[in-house]
Order: C-alpha cells, then structure tokens, then sequence
C-alpha cells in the first residue's frame, strides 16, 4: 500500500542525489565519486561516499547506505512516504497512491492540518488585535513574554464565545466533520458546533515536519482545575508521538547533539529566547518509548531540564532501559531546585542558558539530591540512607557506573565496609527488575555486512564492475565464476532484478549492505580505460574460478579436465600479454565449463567448438 512503483522510480530518477545531500553535507569530488563527512556518525575524516551515477551512497565509517529516497528519510527522519513526497514535490512529479483508500486518508489528514493551521492564524490574530485578548496579552507580558515572542511562536487567544472558531472555519469552507476530526469544535446536545477551546492561551502544535496538528491552550481564569487543556488524540495528533517545538528544533538538536527536554510549553520558549534553540517539551504526557522513536536519529545526548527526581525510581529505570534500547544517555540540566526554565524567564536569562552547560549524569543527580537529603547523624538513620541508596545505585545496568556511585555514596555516609554496600547492591539486582536485562538493539539501517570471512579479491572485483557496469561485464560473468556464498547470492539478486534498484528492494539486508558499497567503491567505469580494465577483471575472475575447476576435475579424474586445461593455458598466455581482445572469448568459453560443472549439463559451444 502506498504510492505507485513507477511513480516512486521516477522521482528517485528525477532526483540528484550529490545535490540532495549537499544540503546538510559538504562534498568534495574525487574522481568520480563525491565524499564527504558523513551525516550519520561522528567522523573527522570523510567516509561517506556517493556514486552519482548509479544514486547509491554508502558510509565506510558506519555503513550507513542507500539512495535518494532512504537519505532524506534519515536525515529528516521521515517516512518512506513521506520521503518520497518531499523529493516528488522538489521534482515536481505528481504522485499518484495504488490505494484509494490509502489516498483519501493522506487526503482526509492534510485536511485537518489544514483546519488546525486556520485555526491558528485566527486565534493568533485574536491575540494580537482583538478587544478580548486583552488577559492573554496581560498575562503573557506578566511572564515576561512580548509581542515578538507572541508573533515568533504564533501564540493565539481563543475567544470565550460558544461557536467564534467553529463559525469562523466553517465560513472558510471547513465542514462539520474537518472541524470534530480535527478537535477544534464538537456538535453538541442542540445539534450546534461549539468550540473547544474558550477564553484561553492558545500555544500552537505543530509536528517534527512542521504540519499544524493541535494546540496546548492554558486557562486565564483563576479557577480551580487543571491550568492546561491539550487537544485530544485525532489522527494528527497524538501526543505520545509529539514534541512541542520539535520542528524548530530539528536542526539544532542535529548540529549540537543534544536535547533538551522540559515539561512546559513557555519552558520552551523561555529556552528558545534565551539561546537554547535545541528545547523541546512533552504535550501534556510524560516522556515515552515513541518520543525516543522521533528523538534518537537526531541526539544522543539528553538533557532533562525538569526535576528529574520527582518523577521517581521508576522513571529512572526507565531511562536506564532507553539508554540501552536507542543508545541515548540522560543528564539533567543545573537549574535551582523546585524552578522551570519558563519560571525563571527573563530575569535570570543567564541561569537558564548555563543550565544546559553545566549538566550532571541522572545518576549523580539523584544520588547527590539523596545523600544531601540524608540525616546522618545517627546510625540508623545513616542505614535508612544507604537502603535508599541502594535501591538507586542498583537500578543502573553499568557495573562500573554502580561501583563509582557505590564508593561516593560510601564516603557521604561514612561507612567503612564499601564491599558490604556493594554487596547489598548486588543482591538487589539479583532480585531485580527484568527491565534492567534490555539489550542493545541496533539501528536496522546501520546494520553492517558481515565482517568475518575477507572476499576473493578477483572475485568481489568481478561483482563491483557487474554493480556498476552491467554493460560491459554482464554477458561474460555467469553465477559459476563465484565461489563465495555472500557474493553468488548478491549476483543472483541482481541478476534476477529489472534494476540495481530493483535488487536493493528485494534484497536481504546483508546482501543489500554489500551491493550498496559496491556502488560506491572506486573503479575506472566511465574512464576511456574503462573497457580494458573491465576485461581484464573478467579474465582475471575466470581464470581464478578455472583452475579451482580444473583441480577437481583433476582430482575426480575427469579426462575432460584436458580440455579445460589447454583454455586455461590460452588464456594466461593472452593474459600475459595483455591480449584482452583474445582473452575474453577464452573466458566465455570457460565459463560455459563452469557453468556446466555446475548445472551438468555439458557447455553447448564447449570443447566441440574447437579452439585449436
Ligand atoms: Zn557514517
């Protein structure tokens, strides 16, 4: 399900890989190829390569590979559909869905951003202008937050009447059902649309891609109850999938590494203005497997900029298990105990950007906040400490991290037996929580080939130039000239496949890994030596899979293996002398030997068609 094949090939033709790429890596040309520091790991120098001919890039540093379509995808953490209507709206190429129903739900979704989106500009405008979004304003300078501040995170006023908004949208052409399925109004017992949001602060949501999908909007009455009311789920809007002010933050998370996570919408703000671009907050939830999902291409360093502790051991056995399952690590931002960031907006400015400097391990954090917490002036007391501490230290899945955390609680609690607390740590673990057990996953896309086994040089030539030059080598390399298994099976995915594309698509993840790095490793395709050098790897491939042929015809005593050793003879005598013209033809009618090893049955134009 999804957009047509054809469609999909199109835009992956229409597209310039080199120019895609160059918008978030600098590359250089050598030779052919375009290389660059690679956009998906750490590196210094370049091992992120780009074959533009064929499309195809690949990373020597952390094997990141593919085309077009899986760069944009990572590097914009899209989806596969997603991707491609990025690139198809560059190119200009209308896409058309192999599904109806597929089609009208991309359709019935843009729609609702669409609502969302107006209703944002008119309650924005409200804001702004309006007689009754006096409160709001007032409120809002109260924190410290002025008209740019309003304009730059396009904050809204929703009027406090009971259809302002239903009315509005529904005059701008947006019907009944646009506006329910988006959570903007709801019908209610007299058959009316009534607003959902009234008389409140609008802070609008968009997702990481930037499309509307909600608001978080905050009460201006001093009534009791909950300050905040978030859209509800929709199917634009899921919260335990969104990030405020992830779609400005995209870019900044990537260049610095890091993000910082609060808990409150004018916490982000208060960071953004304060020069902290790369904040970001939960929408009304707390954090959760799918945040990580959006997060952990981006970073793998985050920053909590909430109080950490409050949340409790469970929440920090959480962390300890995203720490393991998307390799991320948590540290907690320096902020005054029991102050958010959008508290601490403007007057201490400062504070809030060195927050996100001076950082310390969640651990240490939670440890530290205990043991100065502690009474120790006696010797229960200290005891009770140290249980609690315990329970801490054991919680993380390191060994050596508990043993550092093991000796500082020790010292703070003047114990003397430091073994007998690490013993106690041990036993809580050993009665533990299986949480604790989570194991590394790797990123499936980063998944490297198999490094055991290094390839036949001649024979991993062979298929590099079938890679790259189907044209040239295609009709003198056979399945039998391989004898690795890794490389028959690559050469049958391709030799099966209407394209290299096509291959890629069908192919397992190892093979694909391997044929992906074919595509970028230099060769002299497209130089004017381009065709000698192809025949010289041909014949150099043939004549190494000739004579592993030859010693087995030899040892089952085959009296057929005369034949092949007068080929073999004439071949590495035109070799040697670089007849290529006379060697190929020689290789082809090997190759028919070896294919009939293989299949039994005798090559057609093989020994009878002479070759005295
Ligand atoms: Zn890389």
């Amino acid at each position: 399900m999804g957009i047509l094949d054809e469609d999909v090939r199109r835009v992956r033709e229409a597209t310039d890989l080199v120019e895609l790429a160059r918008e978030h890596v600098a590359l250089r040309k050598v030779g052919r190829r375009w290389s660059g520091l690679c956009p998906f790991h750490n590196e210094k120098s370049p091992s992120f390569t780009i074959n533009p001919e064929m499309g195809a890039y690949y990373c020597f540093g952390c094997q990141a590979r593919g085309d077009a379509i899986s760069f944009i995808r990572e590097v914009e953490h899209l989806d596969f559909v997603g991707a491609v209507e990025r690139l198809a709206a560059n190119a200009g190429i209308q896409l058309r869905y192999d599904d109806a129903n597929f089609s009208k739900e991309r359709q019935r979704r843009q729609r609702l951003h669409e609502a969302v989106a107006a209703a944002i500009a008119f309650y924005h405008e409200r804001l702004l202008t309006g007689d009754d979004g006096g409160l709001a304003r007032r409120y809002l300078r109260s924190r410290g937050f002025d008209g740019d501040a309003a304009r730059q995170f396009q904050l809204g006023y929703s009027p406090d009447g009971w259809d302002v908004v239903a009315r509005h949208l529904q005059a701008q052409k947006f019907s009944r059902e646009d506006l329910s399925d988006a959570n903007l109004a709801f019908t209610n017992r007299a058959n009316k649309m009534q607003d959902v949001f009234r008389g409140r602060l609008m802070f609008p949501i968009w997702d990481a891609r930037g499309d509307a999908v909600g608001f978080g909007a905050r009460t201006l009455s001093g009534e009791d109850g909950p300050k905040y009311k978030n859209t509800a789920e929709t199917p634009i809007y899921r919260k335990s999938s969104l990030l405020y002010g992830l779609n400005w933050a995209k870019g900044e998370i990537v260049a610095r590494g890091n993000v910082v996570i609060c808990e409150g919408y004018t916490d982000v703000m208060a960071f953004h203005l304060a020069g902290v671009p790369q904040a970001v907050a939960t929408c009304g939830t707390a954090l959760a497997d799918d945040h990580f999902v959006l997060l952990k291409n981006l970073a793998r360093n985050i920053t909590l900029a909430y109080d950490a502790d409050a949340a409790g051991q469970a929440a920090a056995e959480r962390c300890y298990t995203w720490e393991q399952r998307f390799e991320v690590q948590f540290q907690v931002a320096d902020l005054p105990t029991g102050r958010d960031p959008g508290e601490l907006w403007p007057a201490e400015r400062d504070l809030i950007s060195k927050s996100v400097e001076a950082v310390t391990p969640f651990l240490q954090f939670r440890l530290d906040r205990l043991l100065a917490s502690s009474d120790t002036t006696t010797i229960e007391a200290r005891a009770r400490a140290a249980n609690a501490a315990v329970e801490m230290i054991a919680a993380h899945p390191s060994d050596f991290v508990r043993d550092e955390y093991v000796m500082r609680a020790a010292s703070a609690l003047r114990l003397e037996n430091v073994q007998r607390l690490r013993d106690e740590v041990d036993k809580v673990r050993k009665g533990g929580s299986a949480s604790l057990g989570a194991r590394r996953t790797a990123n499936p896309n980063h998944a490297g080939e198999e490094q055991q086994r290094p390839y036949d040089r001649r024979e991993i030539d062979a298929l590099r130039w079938v890679v790259q030059a189907p044209h040239l080598v295609g009709q003198h390399v056979d399945l039998s000239v391989f004898s690795d298994p890794r490389l028959r099976e690559a050469f049958e995915l391709l030799f099966t496949s209407d394209s290299f594309d096509d291959a890629v698509a069908r192919g397992d993840d190892r093979t694909v890994a391997l044929l992906q790095r074919l595509a970028v490793e230099d060769t002299s395709v497209g130089s004017d030596k381009a065709e000698e050098v192809a025949k010289r790897v041909i014949v150099n491939a043939i004549e190494a899979s000739s004579l592993r042929l030859l010693q087995s015809m030899l040892r089952a005593s085959d009296i057929r293996s005369v034949e092949v050793k007068q080929l073999l003879d004439a071949l590495v005598r035109e070799r040697d002398l670089s007849n290529w013209d006379l060697a190929v033809p020689l290789a082809d009618e090997l190759v028919a030997w070896l294919a009939s090893s293989e299949t039994g049955v005798e090559p057609s134009d093989g020994p009878s068609g002479g070759t005295e």
